[in-house]
């Protein structure tokens, strides 16, 4: 088979939610980067797909063609001395924490799961539980390559195309192909974090748990159930954690967790609010004391879902809608308390609801999604028109507090809200490739009326 020959799908190109089911016509894999294919010559768009743990259909091209960028999985070099690292866009960044742990790097910035690529990391320009001091990936993304369909080559960086450098840093997969970049690591001196875990009943307990860890704590998240009594909104769990500064120690497979696996879909019908409050209360409970320290290897403080292989199939063939949105803080809280309240009264949601504080460092990319509030992210398994409404529901208020909603969970909000949400979108649209597409882009941009 000659290199980059488009192929008929053979692995199943879904995005992490599985909804929507939607299917290429087909894929072409990028294995060299400097044998690429004619974009301009190809019968349809085309759209970089890395890994898929994008939630909704910014990874998806309805009838259109998917890169599958994972054969540029290449280390190109490391500088021990100064952290910088450039490596080929396919790269995972568990490849990357394979490699530079153990001579003292760490990522600048981790999301949820470790089996996220570099160009995936910018696309979507993802952010971590150090948002409030080290911002988005894309603010230690030194430089990269982007090939255009014209077949430019051309090397973005905060100095060189500042332009292009600025809208494909969140900039969805649309300004063209990112075939490597080179980022700035952060030093560490051992493997493990300090992490505190604290149990509070309300959401302003949180909110003063999170406003005194901003200065002393490079990394805070919360775990909420959010089916409590009104009054109260949330309770939870606040984990806030530093890397460990001791001489390191030896890791083992129980340091790091024990890898399990959801084999099969399992019913849509499993989960239910039923099941939901159980599992929230069991997993409040399962701290007695109000405060817990310890001292854990970084990988199951920073990717504990990642132990449990597939477990997105857990709500079944129907598949699942993450909503993640921001809103801005303020004195009362109204925004966060009515969609909270809304939540709550669908009898909808997931357990597993993680909750945090932004801090108001810049993100570089046009339509990077971070922004000053505190953030929601919660699972709703997928049960038609009634999962749609609330979630309209919830935009409605996002819009409403000058909030947005993250594209890159996102599976159905409107054109009209997406442009709310963010402003620079037009601006944007003047560097999108024009061989470049995703269903997504089309869904957002399709009812925009003419200027
Ligand atoms: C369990 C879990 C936890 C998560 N936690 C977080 C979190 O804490 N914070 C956060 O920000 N996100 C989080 N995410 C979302 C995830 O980090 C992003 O969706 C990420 O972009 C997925 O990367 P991927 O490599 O799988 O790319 P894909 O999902 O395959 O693609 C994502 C986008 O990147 C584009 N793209 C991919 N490769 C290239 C390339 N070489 N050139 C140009 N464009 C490219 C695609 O076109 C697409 O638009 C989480 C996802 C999961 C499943």
């Amino acid at each position: 088979m000659r290199r980059n020959t488009p192929q008929q799908p053979t692995k199943d190109y879904e995005s992490w939610g599985r909804y929507p089911k939607v299917t290429p016509s087909r894929v072409i894999p990028i294995d060299w980067r400097d044998e690429l294919p004619d974009f301009a010559s190809l019968s349809t768009s085309v759209l970089p797909y890395a890994y898929g743990r994008s939630y909704g259909d910014s990874c998806l091209n309805e009838r259109g063609i998917l890169l599958d960028v994972t054969g540029l999985r290449r280390f190109i070099a490391f500088d021990e001395q100064s952290g910088v690292l450039r490596c080929e866009a396919g790269v995972r960044l568990d490849d990357i924490l394979n490699l530079v742990v153990p001579q003292g790097w760490f990522l600048p910035v981790s999301p949820g799961t470790k089996f996220v690529s570099v160009g995936g990391a910018i696309a979507n320009d993802i952010h971590g539980k150090n948002h409030h001091h080290g911002g988005t990936w894309g603010r230690h993304v030194l430089r990269f390559e982007l090939v255009r369909s014209s077949g430019e080559r051309i090397i973005c960086s905060a100095k060189e195309h500042t332009d292009l450098y600025q809208a494909t840093i969140g900039g969805l997969g649309l300004t063209g192909l990112i075939t490597w970049a080179e980022i700035q690591l952060k030093p560490i001196a051992s493997a493990f974090i300090d992490e505190e875990q604290i149990r509070f009943e309300s959401l302003d307990e949180f909110m003063q748990l999170a406003q005194e860890s901003v200065d002393d704590y490079e990394y805070t998240v919360a775990w909420i159930d959010c089916f409590v009594d009104q009054g109260r909104y949330i309770r939870g769990h606040f984990m806030r954690g530093n890397h460990d500064i001791a001489p390191d120690r030896p890791e083992s497979a129980a340091t790091r967790g024990l890898p399990l696996a959801v084999p099969l879909n399992l019913p849509s019908g499993l989960l239910n609010s039923l099941t939901v409050r159980a599992f929230n209360t069991l997993y409040y409970n399962r701290q007695r004391a109000r405060q817990v320290r310890k001292t854990i290897h970084y990988d199951p403080f920073f990717y504990p879902l990642d132990a449990i292989h597939g477990w997105n199939k857990i709500y079944g063939r129907n598949g699942f809608l993450q909503y993640q949105c921001v809103v801005p803080i303020d004195n009362d809280n109204a925004a966060i308390k009515e969609i909270l309240s809304r939540i709550r009264r669908s009898g909808e949601g997931s357990f597993l609801t993680v909750f945090k504080t932004f801090g108001d460092v810049p993100s570089p990319g046009m339509l990077s999604f971070p922004r000053p509030g505190v953030t929601l992210a919660l699972d709703f398994a997928f049960r038609g028109e009634s999962t749609l409404g609330l979630l309209n529901d919830l935009d409605t208020v996002v819009r409403a507090s000058g909030g947005a909603v993250y594209p890159a969970k996102d599976a159905r909000m409107s054109g009209e809200d997406f442009r709310a949400f963010f402003p620079r979108w037009r601006e944007f649209t003047a560097y999108i490739d024009p061989c470049f597409s995703s269903s997504f882009a089309r869904r957002v941009s399709s009812e925009e009326t003419p200027t």
